[in-house]
């Protein structure tokens, strides 16, 4: 587990929260930069940690109706995007369950030197 843990953070980019730093995923979890959100260009991930989730939401998208949460950071609150609960058309089916985070509302940095610092619950 910890190996694995490292080839994912190792020399690799990180997404935090815009507002606190908090620590949300990385470029290894990042399946498109082609997503708009409300404040402009969006990022899709596979998977982001450290969020709140608030209740689910009819939407209409471009792309069709979406089921989805707003998600905001867990340490200070700041919104940062959203996650696809459930699509109803077909071809849209590859984003449930992914998460939406503007890029905006986050930064990307560096990965630090010491991996222990970083043993989030994910
Ligand atoms: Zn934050």
């Amino acid at each position: 587990m910890g190996r694995i843990f490292l080839d994912h953070l190792g020399g690799t980019r990180l997404f935090c929260c815009a507002s606190c730093e908090t620590v949300l995923t990385n470029r290894s979890e990042l399946i498109s930069t082609r997503f708009t959100g409300a404040t402009g260009r969006a990022f899709l991930f596979k998977k982001v940690v450290n969020l709140n989730y608030s209740d689910v939401q009819d939407r209409v998208m471009l792309t069709g109706r979406h089921m989805v949460r707003d998600v905001s950071c867990k340490n200070c609150d700041a919104k940062l995007g959203w996650i696809y609960e459930f699509a109803t058309e077909e071809s849209q089916r590859y984003k449930e369950g992914r998460v939406i985070l503007e890029r905006a509302l986050v930064m990307e940095t560096d990965g630090f030197e010491d991996h222990a610092s970083l043993d989030s619950p994910n």
